[in-house]
């Protein structure tokens, strides 16, 4: 995807792919969506997909899989016990990830319920570049705490800096120094940091940090959810990896770490999880866990359907063109959206393409949640669901308050292979419209607040009627379009 030039057309992404199988959409009337948004309680989480024009919630677990993907799940091997579909698997994460252990995990974050067990108790201290929503979770679950070590320019939204994902090297020093080594159980760097905007860090910054963890004994873990297309940023953008190739990026990636771990709902694009290390000792502390919450030690609670192609998706991680589809569209729709103005988290990053909210909706109070109520706004305007990354996204302190997100962000996640370039240009022209509104958005206020994850399921209520008066402005400007 990467090197083709046109003739007159200027930049633009360009698939290197063939659609062979597809799924009607359905773009309900906007009275029917602000029904539907309303029924949802302005969460876009509890939307049902039939109201759902472009569904770009997540990239977890809704990638278009290959071929070669479907059809390794019809030679699975349905065993209990020593499937020989889970040695197939097994010999995928030797090759790509270079390590020879692994525990099968029905997801990302039973990884992390796996790992925050067997190694983090009461008083333990969670260094990482930058927590995620359910390792956040996971370390508090068991008594932990997160001490968030981004370097200076992560939460600069509007940048050019390349590694916005970085540790930074000095907090790391004096977080060990103020806690002591032996509090620490492990140092957590997480590729394609999801929470600011999926940015990548360098290997550079992964060496430093490792510097660092041998100097006082302690275990390095990498989450590599987001691995492959963090790997595909350090090619494009770090000078001392360009000529290398994505499997050596990879392996230099995880050869660093003593334990990986991985949600395949998004590396790999098909469903599932995995722990791997070449650690013997590490292993044999975990292995005990996954027939007790996941299942037997050959499928880990997966579908021996599911580890093939995950299989076949970890050997596709390898190949540019399929990697690069993805962030080069996001970078497309990142790109025209900040020429117009809109503010966007620059510079393009992984996974989605995500608005500043706390921009956008300046006029709304942080407490009256931003990025919650541009979610809404923006499904009402398009029929196109977004994810809220920010105050609802948060938990409360133990007085009850709300604690701040360091950002208010939309995602709109570019699911990988999934859409194509006009259904992008059509969310990108609902944003323009949005943006050019935008102070008829209102604040929005809980109803129903989950003690946990409170995002997933919370139910919320707009602080006004905004959501009639910008539907009103809709029909004005666009007569009977959808
Ligand atoms: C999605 C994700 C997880 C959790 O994975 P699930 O499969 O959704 O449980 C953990 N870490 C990162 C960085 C992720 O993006």
């Amino acid at each position: 995807m990467a090197n083709i030039k046109f003739y007159k057309q200027g930049e633009m992404p360009l698939e290197l792919h063939k659609v062979r199988v597809v799924q009607k959409l359905h773009l309900v009337p906007i009275n029917r969506r602000l029904e539907a948004i309303e029924e949802a309680g302005f969460n876009t989480f509890r939307l049902n997909t039939k109201d759902v024009f472009l569904d770009m919630l997540t990239d977890s677990g809704v990638n278009a899989m290959s071929d070669n993907q479907v059809a390794a799940m019809f030679q699975a091997d349905d065993a209990y016990a020593g499937s020989q579909s889970f040695f197939r698997l097994q010999k995928a994460v030797e090759d790509v990830l270079g390590k020879k252990f692994l525990l099968p995990v029905h997801q990302g974050r039973a990884a992390e319920n796996v790992i925050c067990r067997t190694f983090v108790k009461k008083g333990s201290v969670i260094p990482t570049n930058y927590h995620f929503t359910t390792t956040l979770a996971h370390v508090m679950e068991n008594g932990g705490v997160i001490e968030e070590l981004y370097h200076d320019r992560a939460l600069v939204l509007h940048s050019d800096h390349p590694f916005k994902g970085n540790m930074d090297i000095d907090k790391l020093e004096a977080c060990i120094q103020k806690h002591g080594a032996e509090n620490i159980p492990f140092v957590r760097m997480e590729a394609s940091t999801n929470l600011i905007g999926g940015q990548p860090f360098s290997i550079r910054n992964m060496m430093d940090v490792r510097g660092v963890c041998d100097k006082y004994g302690i275990m390095l873990v990498l989450d590599a959810s987001l691995l492959g297309e963090n790997a595909y940023l350090v090619m494009k953008r770090e000078e001392a990896w360009k000529e290398n190739s994505m499997a050596d990026i990879l392996k230099m990636m995880t050869n660093l770490a003593d334990l990986v771990y991985f949600s395949a709902r998004k590396l790999s694009s098909s469903r599932g999880g995995g722990i791997c290390t070449n650690r013997r000792d590490l292993y044999m502390k975990m292995e005990a866990l996954i027939p007790l919450f996941e299942g037997f030690l050959t499928y880990g609670g997966i579908s021996v359907r599911e580890i093939e192609a995950m299989a076949v998706g970890l050997y596709e991680t390898l190949d540019e063109t399929m990697i690069s589809q993805s962030p080069s569209f996001i970078k497309y729709m990142v790109d025209t959206l900040d020429k117009a103005g809109v503010p966007v988290i620059t510079p393009a990053g992984v996974l989605g393409a995500h608005i500043d909210a706390g921009t956008f909706c300046a006029h709304i109070p942080q407490c009256e949640y931003p990025a919650g109520a541009l979610a809404a706004a923006l499904y009402l305007v398009s029929g196109v669901r977004a994810m809220e990354r920010g105050t609802v996204s948060s938990i409360r302190d133990e007085n009850g308050n709300d604690v701040l997100a360091d950002a208010e962000l939309l995602r709109l996640a570019i699911p990988r292979r999934v859409f194509t370039l006009s259904q992008i240009n059509y969310a990108i022209d609902r944003i323009l419209w949005l943006y050019d509104n935008r102070e008829m958005i209102g604040g929005l206020r809980f109803t129903y607040e989950p003690p946990v994850l409170r995002f997933f399921m919370g139910g919320l209520e707009a602080t006004s009627d905004w959501p009639e008066r910008l539907v009103a402005k809709f029909r004005k400007d666009f007569g009977d379009s959808l």
